[in-house]
């Protein structure tokens, strides 16, 4: 038989898949000798089981009374004893903690006869009967689903009737008349009285907690933090203790260290003659934890002993809940405790400083995604700060604008020049146009995931969701606060994509002190937050394996990666340089009908080019430039096929059509696709479209032969797009080779290599044989991803992720992080195939995955050379590729 049930002396910190984090800790302590009041815990299994069926699996019922038999027999009482009861609390603890979203009943024991036990005990009648009727309200919404307000107007009715300003202002009178006006409630919503049975009590509170795991509220939750929605919740059963026996007692809550910079010192909160919950509803001011001392100098003491211990247990600061009955000190709860980014990385710096941890450690203890929280400017602390209301930070960043409230205005006036905030209830895909527009998004519903979260995320724009106070009236253009303020349109607000505050007016924004770390504008010891990133970062360059290159496509962009750290270009994408005025060019390539025309348009764009990569080269001088060759389907750099054929009809109406627009016309028709991502592009093109590729060749030859006469050290290599068959990479590289014997035989020999990017799934399972003309292979992980899943990168996101996202389909996007088990299991194979043609295969991968931790990870375990992200995603790529070689 499984066990279900466990006594705090037989768990440990490491089990808190069984024992949840609050009974982990709480049997860890429990072993540390530290003073935990007695209890039990009934794991995740019991609750799994219980989910799944609906009721306790079997066996459960009896565990529970072994270890409740056990409990009384140290305590010296029995759960509900009518003389002297023991009572417990009943509280939730998931494996990842979830505040506040599960439930927790107090008092569990207590019933008509034990509540004068409980009195006379204690010698505090008052205090006998405020626990009962605490029981009676925490019972009857948890366990019996009755709205807590219920509870909350009969108790308010009593203290206007009574002349009572707070709850303490109740008589022993008062309070056991609310106890039974409770009662009655109970009996009345549930149409039963409440169980008098101290042991139906527990049972009841115990399967209320497990039903809690799954609340509307919790699995939100889950989702928006990415935790899974099948680990299930632990029960703690803790011999109650009692803060709130008058002074003398009290609760409280602690860090071991600063938690925003881990300096020694004493940090915390504590309220005289209160229960926890008190503390978190803020019924009265806390004092700061140093006033202890005072009030109770050898209960600080102890405090801080046990303080000691922890820290030097646990290695890292640890939160802390505590509570003093009669003088005598209690453990509640402790964990590692949550901390902001900037004080992750100062922590980590100050315990390497202090020989707690090493370098290495250090490095574990902080992460890419809170090194990019880092780098997003950020509302300056010493700005004017009105705030309106906090919602959600759903996509990071500081904008400031003027409130719009529907797409049309949003575009409009940005394109006057205005910085603008898009407010909508919730966005849909209509709205698309005015988030591109706008310079931050705020919601007044939806999470995370909603639409609004997911595209900003995606195209980087500042946004916060479910700001739920904010009443958005978008027909009268204005929104009001639940405070009554009301913003219309025109009016300046600031919001805060990381902490979620939406603030009235222009507050002032400030550059990320990392990023000008970075840029080199400060140095390491300007700041011990620029000092702790710039220590984690010299550790993980040490540490990693993998290279880390960028995606530029500009000589400014090459310069800042470089700035940022990286060691080349992973992928530098050509179809930027022929827009503008060179989109004529195209054009004139395109619709030219004799090959001398076609050639003339080639040899006016060579210069060009050549240009653009000289300057390319020489920012990333020593280090390898990957040039891919031309990828997107030609007829992007035509006239609108729609537009031009209204134009053209028009014209004919006039009996005035132009001929250069009718030939136009046709070339446009006929490179026109149903699925252009599907269409003629990348290799494609060059097979077809003869001297294009040949030209972008020569181009990037010449460049390097440029470079290397003006004594640099190009490193060219030309990539080729969406090749799918050896054939096709061989097709064009023939012409290739071609082109670089005639640049050898006028410029002398330039060092170059030819490779290909694996993009389409044919090319992933065939990459033996791509390998065997290819020498090198980069991971397109966008279009990898698009044609694995067969999702229109271009439309999807915006259109139905949300669904997919709120219906666990996946917990995160595949274009945001790899999918590792799909397309993941292509980039293995294909790196795997390919190395067995060419042992020495260089594998990199150029997709938006690059830059993402998670996968980053998932690449460095399936052994790529390096990973090429954007320029700002740099630093965090090789922050990650360090901790991913460290745990490797
Ligand atoms: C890719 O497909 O992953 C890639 C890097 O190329 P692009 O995004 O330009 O298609
Ligand atoms: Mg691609």
């Amino acid at each position: 038989m499984t066990a279900f049930v466990h006594d705090f002396a037989d768990g440990d910190k490491d089990q808190k898949d069984l024992l949840g984090g609050k009974g982990a800790n709480l049997a860890e302590m429990t072993n540390l000798g530290l003073p935990v009041p007695p209890g039990f815990i009934i794991d995740t299994e019991a609750c799994r089981a219980y989910l799944s069926v609906g009721t306790v699996p079997a066996g459960l019922a009896e565990e529970i009374g072994v270890h409740l038999a056990a409990l009384e027999q140290r305590m010296g009482k029995r759960l509900g004893d009518p003389d002297d009861p023991l009572l417990v609390a009943v509280r939730s603890g998931a494996k990842f903690s979830m505040p506040g979203m599960m439930e927790t009943v107090l008092n569990v024991g207590l019933n008509d006869d034990s509540v004068h036990g409980l009195a006379a005990s204690s010698g505090d009648e008052r205090f006998a009967w405020d626990s009962y009727r605490r029981l009676l309200q925490m019972f009857g919404s948890t366990v019996l689903g009755i709205d807590s307000a219920v509870f909350g107007k009969v108790l308010d009715g009593l203290k206007a009737d009574r002349g009572a300003h707070v709850d303490t202002d109740l008589t022993t009178a008062d309070l056991r008349e609310l106890v039974a006006a409770f009662q009655e409630l109970v009996e009345q919503h549930s149409g039963q009285p409440f169980p008098q049975d101290p042991r139906e009590q527990l049972d009841r509170a115990v399967a209320a907690v497990f039903d809690s795991w799954n609340t509307d509220r919790a699995r939100l939750y889950r989702r928006q933090d990415r935790i899974p929605d099948d680990l299930g919740t632990a029960v703690t059963v803790i011999a109650m203790v009692f803060g709130n026996c008058g002074a003398g007692s009290g609760t409280g809550v602690a860090f071991t260290r600063d938690p925003a910079t881990g300096a020694h010192g004493v940090y915390g909160d504590y309220l005289e003659n209160a229960q926890g919950e008190d503390v978190v509803a803020g019924i009265r001011n806390t004092l700061p934890l140093a006033d202890l001392e005072r009030l109770d100098p050898t209960s600080y003491a102890e405090l801080l002993r046990i303080m000691a211990v922890l820290e030097e247990h646990y290695r890292d600061m640890c939160d802390i809940e505590f509570t003093i009955e009669r003088g005598k000190l209690w453990m509640l709860q402790t964990r590692v405790g949550k901390r902001t980014p900037e004080a992750a990385f100062r922590i980590a710096r100050t315990l390497v400083e202090q020989g707690v941890i090493d370098a290495d450690e250090a490095l574990q203890r902080v992460t890419g995604a809170q090194l990019a929280q880092l780098m997003f400017p950020r509302f300056d602390a010493a700005g004017v700060h009105d705030l309106l209301t906090t919602g959600m930070g759903a996509s990071p960043g500081a904008a400031v604008g003027k409130a719009v409230f529907d797409s049309a205005t949003a575009v409009a006036w940005a394109a006057r020049g205005e910085d603008v905030v898009l407010v909508r209830k919730e966005t849909n895909p209509d709205d698309l146009h005015g988030m591109v527009a706008a310079a931050g998004i705020l919601t007044s519903h939806g999470g995370k995931t909603s639409h609004a979260a997911v595209v900003a995320r995606g195209m980087g724009r500042t946004c916060v969701c479910g700001a739920e106070a904010l009443d958005v009236d978008a027909s009268a253009r204005q929104f009001t606060v639940r405070d009554g303020r009301t913003v219309h349109e025109g009016d300046l607000i600031s919001v805060d994509g990381t902490t979620g505050e939406v603030f009235l007016g222009a507050v002032e924004v400030s550059p990320s002190l990392i990023v000008r770390h970075f840029e080199g504008e400060l140095p390491a010891d300007a700041d011990n937050l620029v000092a702790a990133v710039s220590e984690a970062m010299t550790r993980a360059d040490a540490a990693r394996r993998m290279r880390v290159r960028a995606n530029a496509d500009t000589a400014e962009d090459a310069a800042r990666a470089r700035r940022f750290g990286a060691e080349g270009i992973g992928l530098c994408r050509t179809e930027h340089m022929f827009l503008g005025d060179r989109r004529q060019l195209v054009e004139d390539l395109i619709v030219a009908e004799s090959t001398a025309g076609q050639q003339a348009a080639l040899e006016a764009l060579l210069p060009l080019q050549r240009q653009d990569f000289t300057e390319i080269l020489e920012a990333m001088d020593g280090f390898p430039v990957t040039i891919r060759l031309i990828d997107p389907p030609l007829h992007e750099f035509l006239p609108n096929l729609t537009e031009l054929s209204v134009k053209v009809a028009l014209a004919e109406s006039r009996g005035a059509v132009d001929e250069h627009d009718r030939v136009l016309l046709d070339h446009v028709r006929r490179l026109h696709e149903q699925n252009p991502m599907l269409g003629l592009r990348g290799v494609r093109l060059g097979i077809l479209i003869p001297g294009l590729f040949e030209m972008q060749a020569r181009a990037i030859l010449e460049a390097a032969a440029d470079r290397r006469d003006a004594g640099g050290d190009p490193q060219p290599e030309i990539m080729i797009p969406l090749v799918a068959s050896v054939r096709e990479f061989e097709m064009v590289q023939r012409h290739i080779l071609t082109v670089a014997e005639e640049v050898t035989a006028e410029r002398g020999e330039v060092g170059y290599r030819l490779g290909t990017m694996i993009e389409l799934p044919r090319a992933a399972v065939l990459a033996d044989r791509i390998a065997r003309s290819a020498e090198f292979f980069s991971f397109g992980t966008n279009d990898l991803t698009q044609m694995t899943w067969g999702f229109s990168r271009d439309d999807v996101e915006a259109s139905f992720f949300a669904t997919y996202l709120d219906n666990g389909i996946f917990d995160v996007s595949p274009f945001e992080s790899l999918d590792t088990l799909g397309v993941g299991a292509l980039v293995k194979i294909g790196t795997e195939r390919g190395r067995a043609t060419r042992p020495d295969l260089h594998v990199g991968v150029c997709g938006e995955h690059g830059g993402d931790p998670a996968s980053i990870h998932f690449f460095a375990e399936v052994g790529l050379d390096y990973v090429s992200c954007s320029p700002y995603r740099v630093p965090v790529a090789r922050l990650e590729a360090g901790r991913a070689a460290l745990g490797e």
